[in-house]
């Protein structure tokens, strides 16, 4: 009887484990696919940034536009809400806006209404921006189980992950940020960058600048997410 209960508790959290491992996997996801990057031979590369907008935007705007370079910003609904003027700067810049919900909460064990109220509500403070290009969807903090996947599927909206995130590997100091993702750039890749976030990633922004630099010697060429899908 107690071994019983011992396996069936191990079971337990051995299943657990697993749909934990999925559920921040950036190569799986149950239904409809996602992309974490695009496999070509071309040397294309698609800067993304998450939790637009913010009071940072003028200063990535500004690199950006220096170096004549389109990125895909994900944005977070009540961020639109809260800074309309630099949402509406990121589209007459001509950025590729993507959805990243409307309050980052983890899209894990939630209803298919919570998810469908995050997801619409985005769009249309997107779409209130001026934007007009395609929408495609970044799950908060990378997470996603059941719902969102499913949900997305029926609503013909494509996932998109990234297969390069300096930040999970190198932390506040820019020149690392910059080392880590000219080494481990491929062509197709997705960079996943937070120019956006509070003090913490100041680091994000100096590398920034560098980063392109890097790339456009290297021999890459940048595009949005909807151009990359392309190849
Ligand atoms: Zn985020």
């Amino acid at each position: 009887m107690k071994m019983k209960l011992v396996v069936t508790r191990i079971t337990i959290l051995l299943c657990g484990f697993l749909l934990f491992q999925i559920s921040k996997s950036r190569t799986f996801q149950f239904f409809g696919g996602l992309t974490a990057r695009v496999n070509t031979k071309q040397k294309v590369v698609a800067l993304t940034f998450d939790d637009a907008p913010s009071p940072y935007v003028n200063k990535v705007l500004a690199i950006l536009k220096e170096k004549q370079i389109k990125a895909t910003l994900y944005e977070i609904g009540k961020a639109i809400e809260q800074y309309p003027e630099e949402a509406r700067s990121i589209v007459e810049e001509g950025m590729e806006v993507g959805n990243h919900s409307y309050s980052h909460e983890r899209m894990v064990l939630k209803s298919l209404s919570f998810i469908n109220t995050e997801i619409q509500n985005t769009n249309r403070l997107i779409k209130s921006s001026g934007y007009q290009g395609e929408i495609t969807f970044r799950p908060p903090n990378g997470k996603k189980l059941f719902g969102l996947p499913w949900y997305l599927l029926q609503h013909n909206i494509k996932t998109i992950m990234w297969d390069i995130e300096p930040d999970t590997y190198v932390t506040g100091n820019s020149d690392t940020i910059v080392k880590y993702t000219l080494s481990h750039v491929q062509p197709g890749s997705i960079v996943l960058l937070h120019p956006f976030c509070d003090k913490e990633f100041v680091a994000d922004r100096e590398a920034l600048p560098k980063i392109i630099e890097g790339l456009l010697s290297k021999g890459y060429r940048f595009v949005t997410i909807s151009e990359l899908l392309k190849y």
